[in-house]
């Protein structure tokens, strides 16, 4: 699904070059569960920007679904994430001006599904992360823990082949963290392959493969099962 070889990024001002991506190089398999590790700054984020297609590389190629995107445009950047590819965040990131259910439709009315599919298929996801009945409350009426449960639905309510997720239990107690991490497993073993930056060593047994990074740079690789 995903083949990475000799990415670049490098962000530049006008004192000093950082080398956030230094010819890195991965595949990540349909279905595949994998965790990406490595200290702060090693360039984690900005690989998951580039994976999702939030942003692209300086150099490098990008295969995405037997595509090469690493040159597309904005545009054509945006098309592609909108049709495969869900976020969850650590800071849940949800909209406070719009209720749990008006959230969870927004990547409907963008990807221009009508109004009577999107409120059917808003209400499954609801009913799959078990938040229906605070389908009208406003995400500050919410605990943390459902706040990322609405997360996770908005996430995949469109039915993404893939889920990129950066640090998704960092506000979490572990109880709530847990229900995420059984969350993420159940998509995956519906098919949906995840992508996983954390810090969590307990999280990351949760994923079949970690990734370590190292100065923009995979240093190695551990197959958990
Ligand atoms: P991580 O997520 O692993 O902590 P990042 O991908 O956020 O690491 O950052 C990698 C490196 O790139 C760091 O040295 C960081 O300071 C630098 N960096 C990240 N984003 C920017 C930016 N927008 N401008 C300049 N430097 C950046
Ligand atoms: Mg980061």
């Amino acid at each position: 699904m995903i083949k990475i070889t000799n990415l670049e990024k490098i962000y530049r001002t006008e004192e000093v070059e950082t080398v956030a991506l230094d010819k890195l190089s991965f595949e990540v398999k349909e279905g595949e569960f994998v965790a990406v590790m490595g200290p702060s700054g090693c360039g984690k984020s900005t690989l998951l920007n580039i994976v999702g297609l939030l942003d692209d590389p300086d150099s490098g190629s990008f295969i995405f679904n037997g595509v090469e995107v690493a040159k597309f445009t904005e545009r054509k950047r945006a098309d592609m994430r909108k049709k495969n590819i869900g976020f969850v965040f650590q800071s849940f990131n949800l909209i406070d001006e719009l209720t749990v259910f008006e959230n969870v439709e927004l990547p409907l009315i963008y990807s221009g599904v009508k109004k009577a599919d999107r409120k059917a298929r808003v209400e499954e996801v609801l009913e799959k992360v078990q938040i229906m009945h605070r389908r009208n409350h406003f995400p500050q009426q919410l605990s943390g823990g459902q706040q990322q449960r609405v997360a996770v639905a908005r996430a995949v309510v469109n039915k993404p082949k893939l889920i990129l997720t950066d640090e998704p239990t960092g506000n979490l107690d572990s109880v709530n963290g847990n229900e995420v991490m059984e969350m993420l497993t159940e998509l995956n073993e519906a098919g949906t392959t995840i992508i996983m930056v954390t810090h969590s060593e307990h999280d990351a047994r949760y994923s079949h493969r970690i990734i370590r990074m190292l100065d923009g740079r995979t240093v190695t690789e551990n197959i958990l099962v």
